[in-house]
């Protein structure tokens, strides 16, 4: 099984892709995270993407590549991943599309979760409130769906044309998008968990 998560924040990548990795036995990688991981690192690369992420602002392509690339490379040799946030841009969608291929592990599907821009900045304020992550600020959550709008939002008629796209309604509760999700993907011709 080999997946995309495709949301904008709050959409529930981060749960929909535990349940999934779970349900497939397949590897979660979760970008924000594994970036979030990179910041920590002491140094300028670590600076460098914390302060990205601290404005709501994608972390540069480059330095994603870097970091996820051989992540993914090593679970597809493992039987797949549900990838949650990767890629996100155009130029990632196609450097990752063109290494899929060379290595013969193509995408199977690309789920988009949708929701209202109200729901996604009430959950995320709900988040902050539960202790959550710095970028889940007013003003930071307002940019951050923005630039999903200007920047990842293109990757929905990309993987359209590719026919592998799948969109889910997720202003629902979790249980219910991923039975949705799971409903969709019978549609297509994959591996049954
Ligand atoms: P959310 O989708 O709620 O913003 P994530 O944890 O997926 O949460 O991402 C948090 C931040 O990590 C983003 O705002 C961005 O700075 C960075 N990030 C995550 N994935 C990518 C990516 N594929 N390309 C560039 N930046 C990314």
């Amino acid at each position: 099984m080999r997946l995309l998560l495709l949301a904008p924040p709050g959409a529930g990548k981060g749960t929909q892709g535990e349940r999934l990795a779970a349900r497939y036995s397949v590897r979660h990688i979760a970008a924000g995270d594994l970036l979030r991981a990179e910041a920590q690192a002491e140094g300028r690369l670590g600076r460098e993407i914390a302060a990205h992420q601290a404005r709501g602002d994608l972390v540069p392509d480059q330095v994603v590549l870097d970091v996820l690339t051989p992540v993914v490379v090593e679970a597809a040799a493992r039987g797949g991943y549900i990838l949650d946030g990767f890629p996100r841009t155009l130029t990632q969608a196609t450097a990752a599309a063109e290494l899929a291929a060379r290595l013969g592990v193509t995408l199977q599907a690309a789920v988009y979760l949708y929701a209202p821009d109200e729901v996604l900045t009430r959950r995320l304020l709900d988040r902050a409130s539960q202790g959550g992550r710095t970028d889940d600020r007013a003003d930071v959550i307002r940019h951050r769906l923005d630039v999903f709008a200007a920047t990842t939002g293109p990757l929905v008629p990309y993987y359209k044309e590719r026919g592998i796209l799948v969109a889910v309604d997720a202003d629902q509760p979790p249980e219910s998008v991923t039975a949705d999700i799971e409903a969709a993907l019978s549609g297509l011709s994959l591996p049954r968990p």
